[in-house]
């Protein structure tokens, strides 16, 4: 498509971007404000307003991906928020784990997160990065992602939605 057609078929469909909602609860908020996971988190004051995101597959079933790049995509949009995905660890602020941890990728995690310059944080993302998915009983799974790292912010679901991994990780840059 050329470049005249591209803009025609910009300007007709116009902004396909869900609503914002409203922004994550101040991070001085108690616990019990929290309505993602009912976890505290309080994001380290140098991650407000941007944060750059490492992907790690520790040995997911790829569902979790789509979800993440949807989370990523037109409609929902996450760098509008101030997150961006980045391809090293060493340029990257946050590391989003999904999948089980399998024996083979528990080394590469363990690396990829002492490769992240702190302040960091460590999102585990799907009932399979929380330790109790549909494998976590598998011959060659080592557990869950807090089994080999610390974990700072959790994201449920099997897969969870788009939504919900955006809330995460707009707590992150608190917009
Ligand atoms: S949580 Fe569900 S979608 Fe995500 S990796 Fe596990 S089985 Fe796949």
């Amino acid at each position: 498509m050329s470049l005249r057609g591209l803009v025609r078929l910009a300007r007709r469909n116009g902004r396909i971007a869900e609503p914002a909602p409203p922004p994550p609860a101040h991070p001085a908020a108690s616990a019990s404000d929290d309505e993602l996971s009912g976890q505290a988190f309080t994001p380290p004051a140098a991650l407000r307003g941007s944060a750059q995101v490492r992907h790690v597959d520790a040995g997911s079933c790829n569902g979790c991906e789509i979800e993440l790049a949807a989370a990523f995509g037109p409609v929902y949009d996450a760098e509008r928020y101030g997150v961006r995905l980045v391809a090293s660890p060493r340029h990257a602020d946050v590391v989003l784990v999904t999948g089980v941890v399998t024996a083979n990728m528990a080394e590469p995690l363990r690396l990829t997160v002492a490769a992240t310059p702190r302040p960091r944080v460590v999102v585990a993302c799907g009932d399979c990065a929380l330790g109790r998915g549909a494998f976590h009983d598998g011959y060659a799974v080592v557990g869950g992602v807090h089994d080999v790292v610390p974990v700072d912010l959790q994201v449920p679901g099997c897969p969870p939605e788009p939504d919900a991994i955006v809330a995460a990780l707009r707590r992150v840059t608190g917009r």
